[in-house]
């Protein structure tokens, strides 16, 4: 099973990977190019940057006119004259620098202006606003400058910021052009550094807010801070009051105020000068992720490539951002998701919606389709499916599915199929329809052998009818296989699914009562299941399996009504009757001159049935079966080891020449003392070991060493439970002796087992 499924997954990966990548390159260069991702790429920032929070260098001041400044000194704009009071204490205070981030192009009170001209003019160490817009209505630029009277003795500093929607600055200009005049940003004025007009930086907002000392303006006028604060430091002044405006938002932190994004900048450019990589080697990288992704075959190189790119996009910019060097990262992640989510949905589609072999819907969208609900259900089962499958080359099951899906479909070929495991095959009809004649014609298209690669297949089919009853689809199905199964039984070509077998109150308690009448009434039967001798390839035997085919409940399983009996005793019949028919019936092939050994399984309890041996003799005698043609299965024979009576049983039992096999070896007590003790000429490793050796290694240990220690013993080991042909070729390869499951044969009625045994010889003869 492992393997198939991962052939499975492998061939979605397949599926024009060229087509994919391009459009996926396509759709990736669009989302790279409008910036598509901006919301998740400012988030992601914000979560890098908190790997790496530090501390500002403490070089740029803030200064904050706000709420407290504007209740000492009342309402804004101030009179100039108390701005000029301001460049004089900060001047006094030994600044280096005084960047305003506040508009003076336009005169107010003369008096008050000559006032502020006077101490910018002292002070000497003034930057002022100016910017550059583009107007609201022609598109025109707008450039604003100070008054010339304030200008003759500053710098001239660019306030300009470009803002997203979140209200954030992510990148600020070195310099603009304003008046044909080069003029540095705030930022690049303040930290020194030189930058082409229309360049721009990125802000490292891994910088904590809290560490970019700030003062209320208020408090430098009344010289509550001085010199200690202030000297040597660049100060830029702005407005931080709800009431004046100029609000930003400072990613990581939440509302601020404009005059804090200049001195981020101003501390970025401070650290060093910013790398911006911008989206394309991110983005390339996705791409080329996907790109071994689809190319290659193999999904786990697909996994490794697209796991590795993903945590490289997530990771990788929290160490780079550290050193200014940033990039964007969701273009590249967009394509890996684009192509994950392809991948996945084809795989789910593979696994969960489709017969692999066939390409049909399976089961599981049948029991999905909303629309049958109000239609009949018809369900069709090859019942010698898996047996044909078994025998056939390895192409063979579908070639084989293609001519039963083309005969079901005769006569309505818009029909759509559902194909489920194991031969089973379904279809939603129109509820009014008489089912009776089409069904008819369907089995008599089934009379002609099917032909896959030269061989001639004859196939059994029958049908089974579910009118519509209002239950869930899933329920329907299982009615409509079990008027299928039925349909079999009775020798019927199909049959309806009757409504009123459904009640199953007290079915459990009335079953015991019932299963002595159901022998005698002969609606228990023995089903056989081939065994195949792995060194020579030959069905040298099968083994015989109690089945009640309940006249209203359908099938019921052997293990459910075997355990049953057993707990209270009631075994002794069942047992005399499988025996007889399994006996009479091994005895009639080997007459035919094939060489055939039967088994039949035996409740450990029938073991202290004095009699017992004494009837077998007699069955053996009257059917004239050697005794050697005979196995018997004890399960549950870890009890008998301590009571004396059991193994002498056993020891007459094999005193009459009939073989003794340990059944469902592994499950319980399976130590080398018990092994010694029980004379077995035959263990057979119970079916859960058995399906896990192709990727469970304490299976495999397990089966590889029950057949050594086997083989020491001289006893012969068979493998029960054998599904699937891998396991079979690894059975070989541990020299196992024979192997029995559904891979081999299913449990069939004694007419298929002797078409089988025929249709093999003749194989083998060729
Ligand atoms: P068991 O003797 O171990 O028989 C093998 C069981 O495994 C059978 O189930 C068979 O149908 C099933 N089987 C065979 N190959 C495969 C496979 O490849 N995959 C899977 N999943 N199953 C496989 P069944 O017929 O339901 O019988 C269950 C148990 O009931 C038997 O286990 C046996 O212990 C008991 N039993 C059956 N018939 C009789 C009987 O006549 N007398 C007694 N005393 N016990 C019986
Ligand atoms: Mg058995
Ligand atoms: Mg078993």
């Amino acid at each position: 099973m492992p393997r198939a499924v991962s052939k499975r997954s492998e061939k979605g990966l397949e599926k024009k990977p060229w087509k994919l990548l391009l459009w996926t390159a396509v759709a990736g260069l669009i989302f790279g190019l409008i910036g598509a991702g901006e919301y998740f790429e400012d988030m992601l920032r914000v979560a890098r940057n908190s790997f790496h929070e530090h501390d500002a260098s403490g070089q740029v001041v803030v200064i904050k006119v706000d709420d407290q400044s504007l209740r000492q000194y009342g309402n804004w704009p101030w009179p100039r004259r108390m701005q000029g009071q301001l460049v004089d204490r900060l001047t006094a205070a030994g600044t280096k620098q005084i960047v305003y981030d506040i508009n003076f192009s336009f005169p107010s009170n003369p008096a008050d202006d000559r006032v502020f001209a006077q101490a910018i003019e002292r002070s000497g160490r003034v930057t002022l606003l100016t910017r550059s817009r583009l107007g609201p209505n022609d598109g025109k630029r707008i450039d604003s400058l100070p008054l010339p009277m304030f200008a003759r003795h500053a710098q001239l500093g660019v306030s300009s910021v470009e803002y997203n929607w979140e209200n954030a600055v992510w990148r600020l200009p070195y310099a603009a052009t304003i008046h044909g005049q080069t003029v540095p940003s705030f930022a690049a004025a303040m930290a020194g550094a030189k930058g082409s007009p229309g360049s721009n930086f990125f802000l490292d907002y891994s910088l904590k807010l809290q560490s970019i000392p700030a003062y209320s303006a208020g408090d430098i006028l009344s010289g509550k801070v001085g010199a200690k604060e202030l000297a040597g430091k660049r100060v830029i002044i702005g407005v931080a009051s709800e009431l004046l405006g100029d609000g930003y938002f400072i990613p990581g932190y939440g509302r601020s105020y404009g005059v804090y994004v200049h001195a981020y900048g101003a501390e970025t450019l401070v650290e060093g000068r910013p790398v911006d990589l911008g989206w394309f080697p991110g983005f390339l990288l996705g791409l080329i992720a996907v790109a071994i992704a689809l190319l290659r075959r193999r999904s786990i190189e697909a996994l490794v490539a697209m796991s590795a790119a993903t945590a490289a996009l997530v990771v990788a910019p929290a160490f780079t951002e550290a050193h200014l060097i940033f990039a964007d990262v969701t273009p590249g992640l967009f394509v890996l998701l684009v192509v994950a989510s392809v991948l996945g949905w084809r795989k789910y589609r593979a696994r969960g919606w489709v017969n692999s072999i066939s390409n049909l819907p399976n089961l599981n969208a049948l029991r999905a389709h909303q629309e049958g609900r109000s239609q009949a259900l018809v369900a069709a089962r090859i019942l010698n499916y898996e047996e044909i499958v078994a025998t056939l080359p390895s192409d063979g099951e579908r070639q084989l599915v293609e001519q039963i899906v083309s005969r079901l479909k005769v006569g309505s070929p818009n029909r759509v199929l559902y194909q489920g495991d194991a031969g089973i095959f379904a279809w939603f009809e129109a509820p009014q329809q008489p089912f009776g004649n089409h069904l008819e014609a369907l089995h008599a298209l089934f009379r002609n052998p099917a032909r896959v690669a030269g061989l001639s297949i004859d196939l059994t089919i029958s049908f089974g009818v579910e009118v519509g009853s209002g239950r869930s689809i899933a329920n329907r199905l299982a009615s409509a296989l079990v008027a299928a199964d039925e349909a079999a039984h009775d020798g019927l070509k199909w049959k309806y699914h009757d409504p009123e077998t459904l009640e199953t109150a007290s079915w459990r308690l009335s079953m015991l009562s019932q299963l002595d009448e159901a022998i005698d009434r002969g609606e228990v039967w023995v089903a056989y299941q081939p065994k195949l001798e792995l060194g020579s390839k030959r069905i040298i035997g099968a083994e015989a399996l109690a089945r009640w085919t309940h006249p209203e409940k359908g099938p019921i399983a052997a293990s459910e009504f075997v355990a049953a009996a057993e707990q209270h005793n009631r075994i002794g019949k069942l047992t005399d009757f499988v025996l007889e028919q399994a006996v009479g019936a091994a005895a009639a092939i080997n007459k035919r001159g094939v060489e055939f050994e039967i088994a039949v399984n035996l409740s450990a309890r029938l073991l202290t049935d004095k009699g017992f041996t004494l009837r077998l003799a007699a069955m053996l005698a009257r059917h004239s079966l050697p005794a050697r043609h005979l196995t018997l299965e004890l399960t549950e024979t870890a009890a008998l080891t301590n009571s004396g009576e059991g193994l002498e049983m056993i020891a007459r039992i094999r005193d009459l020449g009939v073989n003794i096999a340990i059944d469902d070896y592994g499950t319980g007590l399976s130590t080398l003392d018990y092994l010694k003790k029980i004379p077995a000429n035959e263990i057979k490793i119970d079916q859960s070991f058995v399906k896990g050796i192709a990727d469970n290694r304490s299976d495999r240990l397990m089966v590889q060493s029950t057949i050594g220690l086997a083989h020491s013993l001289g006893r012969k080991v068979v493998a029960e439970g054998v599904e699937h042909r891998d396991i079979l070729e690894l059975l070989i390869e541990m020299e196992c002796d024979i192997a029995q499951g559904f891979a081999i044969g299913r449990p069939m009625s004694l007419d298929s087992l002797t078409k089988r045994l025929a249709s093999d010889r003749k194989r083998s003869a060729a």
